[in-house]
């Protein structure tokens, strides 16, 4: 039998945990007496460098239970580097994992579902929200905004799908080989590939205490995303550039009759065409500029250029 890890990301949550933790540890031991997964399967929180009770909490916790771990980040990292401190941590110590945030706004209940995925051979399973039927217009539209604008710039993104999530030990071990700082999972795991298939869910509301992402961290991780996953934006100035020169070909044929009709003042011709010329030249350099940087940003992440799945060939 598999042994599952839930991976909890934690920041100032003592408001959430004593609640949070109980109601896993029900749905951790249905699914050991349904016989899904082992017994020895874990639940383990991530405290990101919280300045309330929460290690304090998780600490108890573990004492009163060892089905509960805990892990401590120095200080705070973040979501997304809490939870990839987490799945990393348990990569060695698990078949599987399921990752999900401490609020429990995710359902717990479809665990059972995504555990069957896994076991017909999915090695990683999105959960993905249903209609948003709770939403207000001004969140649907802005979450509907930002993932065409991600898959019409080329990000390879699951529609509705946030860190949610099962991945198993194949995809657990990829991900180790990502080593980039500016870390945005929802595109890494379906840039890792292998098969994978997704469950449905209604998103509940948070039940005790805030939201840690307020508007200006959503924007900024949103903008994390597409400058992570794509260079179209540095494309869009070069592109830009091209027009430009089009454009001021163009206009310096009119440019030059409204000079030889006359109708103009001395020096504007010249000065009119100087600045189009040049102002589309330099648009069209940084756009180049910008595919060199594109490319060494590419480089630099370092990212594994391909992962394995299956290997006949024997040693
Ligand atoms: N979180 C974290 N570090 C942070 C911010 C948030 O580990 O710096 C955790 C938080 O404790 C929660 C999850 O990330 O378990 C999602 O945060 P939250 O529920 O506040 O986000 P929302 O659901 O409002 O988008
Ligand atoms: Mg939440």
């Amino acid at each position: 039998m598999k042994q599952l890890a839930i991976v909890v990301p934690c920041y100032n949550e003592e408001e959430v945990l004593p609640t949070s933790s109980k109601k896993l540890l029900v749905k951790l031991n249905s699914m050991i007496d349904e016989k899904l997964i082992s017994d020895t399967s874990f639940i383990i929180f991530i405290d990101d460098g919280s300045k309330d009770q929460t290690w304090n909490i998780i600490t108890k916790l573990h004492q009163s239970n060892p089905k509960f771990q805990g892990l401590k980040l120095a200080t705070n990292k973040g979501h997304q580097f809490a939870l990839l401190s987490g799945l990393n941590s348990v990569t060695d110590h698990c078949d599987v994992s399921i990752s999900i945030d401490s609020d429990l706004q995710d359902d717990i209940d479809v665990m059972d579902q995504m555990i069957k995925k896994f076991l017909e051979g999915n090695e990683i399973v999105y959960a993905v929200r249903k209609k948003r039927k709770t939403d207000t217009w001004f969140k649907k539209a802005s979450a509907q905004f930002f993932y065409k604008l991600m898959l019409g710039l080329g990000v390879q993104i699951i529609y509705d799908h946030a860190d949610y999530r099962l991945t198993g030990k194949k995809a657990l071990q990829s991900l180790l080989k990502y080593q980039e700082s500016n870390l945005f999972l929802r595109g890494i795991f379906p840039h890792i590939g292998f098969k994978h298939d997704t469950v449905e869910y209604e998103r509940l509301e948070r039940y005790a205490g805030e939201s840690k992402y307020p508007l200006k961290k959503m924007i900024s991780f949103a903008l994390e995303g597409i400058t992570s996953f794509s260079v179209v934006p540095l494309r869009i100035v070069s592109s830009l550039g091209l027009i430009a020169i089009l454009f001021s070909t163009t206009l310096s044929g009119w440019v030059l009759y409204q000079h030889m009709t006359g109708k103009v003042i001395q020096g504007w011709s010249s000065t009119i065409l100087s600045i189009y010329f040049l102002g589309s030249i330099q648009l069209l350099s940084l756009g180049l500029i910008g595919e060199y940087i594109g490319k060494i940003y590419k480089e630099i992440k370092a990212r594994p250029r391909f992962l394995i799945d299956e290997l006949t060939l024997k040693k």
